[in-house]
């Protein structure tokens, strides 16, 4: 399985408008994210999880041209609002949009041109087809397992997707949610910045987590500005390591 790493960036993406600090004005590469967002494909599939709002401008990137379905985190605009750039992906076809209920319903409501049964003139709309998430599932060969994870008060979900677990926005990972996270061969999960925050893990927090559940690699992101690549970088104990826009490995 390759899993290549669409966005690494917090809500407001990196460099953040308006804002001069160091990491905004670095000229490091690995400093500019843009919002959080992956692909993870075998022979058989090639699944999104979630659809940032510079989702047409990281699939370019990657020379992503097929999508076989898309898994959604939580309906938070950073995670959602590329949707309309999934119609050149769904010409002829449904993509099947996985998620939990209530988060697909959110997404049901925010976008009634695109679920809504009136038709859309001009530039079309995307084919997309909500299919609820309570249990494991199969997509391919890929088996797919959400983890209840909790974002401040709001529960939403990570995944295993085979021997990989992806985590973006958290802040408490339940007692029953860790069996889940162990015996992974990489991980990824959301480590905002060094200072606490409401509804995410700090990048200590995440460290934690990682330590506790021992996955053979892992990378934080959903990194804000406050963080420098390179010096995160030189801080994090093996084998962990900060995430950027374009990394991808194999699992
Ligand atoms: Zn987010
Ligand atoms: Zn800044
Ligand atoms: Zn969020």
């Amino acid at each position: 399985m390759k899993i290549i790493v669409l966005g690494s960036g917090t809500s407001s993406g990196v460099p953040a408008i308006g804002c001069s600090c160091a990491v905004c004005r670095s000229e490091n590469p690995l400093n500019k994210r843009t919002r959080s967002s992956i692909i993870v494909e075998t022979e058989e599939v090639r699944l999104l999880v979630d659809s940032s709002p510079e989702l047409r401008i990281q699939l370019l990137r990657e020379g992503i041209d097929r999508l076989d379905g898309v898994l959604y985190t939580h309906g938070h605009a950073d995670h959602l609002h590329g949707i309309d750039d999934l119609r050149p992906l769904s010409f002829g076809k449904d993509l099947p949009l996985y998620g939990k209920e209530e988060i697909l319903g959110e997404i049901v409501e925010r976008f009634p041109y695109i679920f809504g049964d009136t038709p859309q003139k001009g530039g079309g709309k995307p084919r997309l087809r909500p299919q609820m998430v309570k249990e494991p599932f199969r997509f391919g060969d890929i088996k797919i397992s959400p983890i209840l994870v909790y974002h401040g008060i709001i529960p939403i979900y990570g995944y295993r997707l085979n021997d990989f677990v992806y985590i973006t926005d958290c802040s408490r990972i339940p007692e029953e949610s860790y069996p889940l996270l162990e015996n992974c061969r990489a991980m990824i999960l959301g480590g905002l910045r060094y200072r606490p925050h409401e509804t995410h893990f700090t990048i200590d927090e995440a460290v934690e987590v990682i330590k506790k559940t021992g996955p053979g690699r892992a990378w934080l992101t959903h990194i804000n500005h406050d963080v420098d690549h390179n010096r995160l970088k030189e801080e994090l104990p093996y084998p962990i390591e900060p995430a950027y826009d374009g990394l991808s490995f194999v699992c």
